[in-house]
């Protein structure tokens, strides 16, 4: 094996990334740490030594513990031991440090941002975003599949997911992503976590926008509006009084609500989102759906 190849980047593949995340059952292995927000370590051989992506001799590790394991706290057995041992997703927890406040969330062309605002379907709450006396943001969502069954949630920035459904996690060092997997594909997530400018926020008003119309007018042929409504169902032909100026209200939100010192804005981003709620499917992409009824283009402020 050629030693040290020049073309070899210091981060693995994404199979190999998922392969030793499954190993250690997604969160950090060190015993009593189980953090999710997991690096890569190579040590057997060490990075150094040869460029290798070798999943028999790497593991996934926390930050904090991949800087102990740089600096040779663990041996070579140890961490072959880390790698064996029977960890799964009952341990692992993760409170995420978003404190800052303020935050835009976006799901599905929808808009929010607020004091205390739940998004509910059929009184079920999907979402739901608090702030705390010092202005800290609190996310909240749980996930179930088609069954009903609880296949992950966020209580107040506190993330754990049920072991045995998933088939893969995925959480970064910085704490800005959470994606997962359910086995047999049926309820998932992307979420991210990050800052956008006002021009930036616009491009993805614009995004969204063109994609509520397009729907509107796969639906009714002969309708155009130059502003999409809020909300509406199949059986619910918007009425050109109840036009709505989603885009104008969350820029106008956002320049007076959400803009950090630099300028910028922390968005909470719902993106491809499967869950199911009393057996129906929630689905989020660029547009929410559930049980026939499209959300398309909206903004809920509070
Ligand atoms: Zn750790």
């Amino acid at each position: 094996m050629e030693n040290n190849p020049a073309s070899l980047r210091r981060d693995p593949s994404e199979s190999v990334k998922r392969a030793l995340r499954q190993e250690v059952g997604f969160g950090c292995p060190i015993p009593h740490c189980r953090k999710p927000f997991l690096s890569w370590h190579h040590f057997d051989p060490p990075w150094h030594e040869r460029h290798h992506h070798e999943p028999n001799g790497m593991i996934a590790l926390c930050i904090e513990h991949h800087a102990m394991a740089d600096r040779k706290v663990f041996t070579k057995a140890q961490l072959h031991g880390f790698k064996k041992a029977d960890n799964d997703l009952s341990t692992v927890r993760a409170k995420f440090p978003w404190a800052q406040p303020n935050h835009l969330v976006r799901f599905g062309g929808i808009y929010t941002q607020g004091h205390d605002v739940p998004v509910s379907i059929a009184d079920n709450d999907i979402i739901r975003v608090t702030q705390d006396p010092i202005g800290c943001m609190g996310l909240s969502f749980s996930m179930r599949d088609q069954r009903g069954r609880l296949v992950a949630a966020m209580e107040n920035n506190m993330f754990q997911a049920t072991p045995n459904l998933l088939s893969d996690l995925h959480v970064d060092t910085g704490a800005t992503k959470i994606r997962f997997r359910m086995k047999g594909g049926d309820a998932k997530l992307d979420l991210s976590f990050r800052f956008v400018t006002i021009d930036e926020l616009k491009e993805m008003l614009v995004h969204d926008e063109a994609r509520a119309q397009a729907a509107y007018k796969k639906l009714l042929p002969n309708f155009t509006c130059s502003t999409a409504n809020p909300l509406f169902s199949r059986e619910e032909i918007p009425q050109p009084e109840f036009k709505f100026k989603v885009a104008e209200s969350v820029i106008e939100r956002a320049r007076t609500r959400c803009l950090n010192e630099e300028g910028r804005i922390s968005l909470l981003d719902f993106r491809n989102v499967v869950s199911y709620i009393d057996g129906r499917k929630l689905e989020i992409r660029d547009r929410l759906v559930y049980e026939g009824l499209s959300v398309q283009f909206s903004a809920i402020f509070r």
